[in-house]
């Protein structure tokens, strides 16, 4: 079963969607990520949160970039035959599966 051109149309606008999403986190994130300074105006035990915190805003920070450039590769090729085949099975990717994760390469069977 191929995608509809409605099918496609519902897939670029999450994608539009969640880029948004994402963008706006990222720059979120990248306020948390500021260098802490050295001097401990705030208190050690507090500076010691700061470093903590910091780095799962980095590690938010990575996995929310990588997955915006799979978003941004997802939409250009959305209009592509291959786009909805699974990349190791070649069956259609479910569409309710493609509408959560439009950046997804495998069907649910081939994720796993
Ligand atoms: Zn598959």
């Amino acid at each position: 079963m191929k995608l509809s051109d409605q099918e496609r149309k519902s897939i670029a606008n999450k994608i539009r969607k969640v880029t948004l999403e994402l963008e706006q986190q990222i720059a979120q994130l990248k306020e948390n990520t500021q260098p802490i300074s050295p001097e401990n105006s705030i208190g050690r035990v507090s500076r010691m949160d700061a470093i903590n915190n910091k780095g799962v805003a980095e590690a938010a920070l990575r996995s929310r970039m990588a997955k915006l450039v799979k978003l941004k590769t997802a939409l250009g090729k959305l209009n592509e035959e291959s786009f909805g085949i699974c990349d190791r099975c070649k069956n259609p990717i479910a569409l309710p599966r493609l509408m959560y994760m439009p950046e997804s390469d495998y069907c649910i069977h081939c994720a796993k």
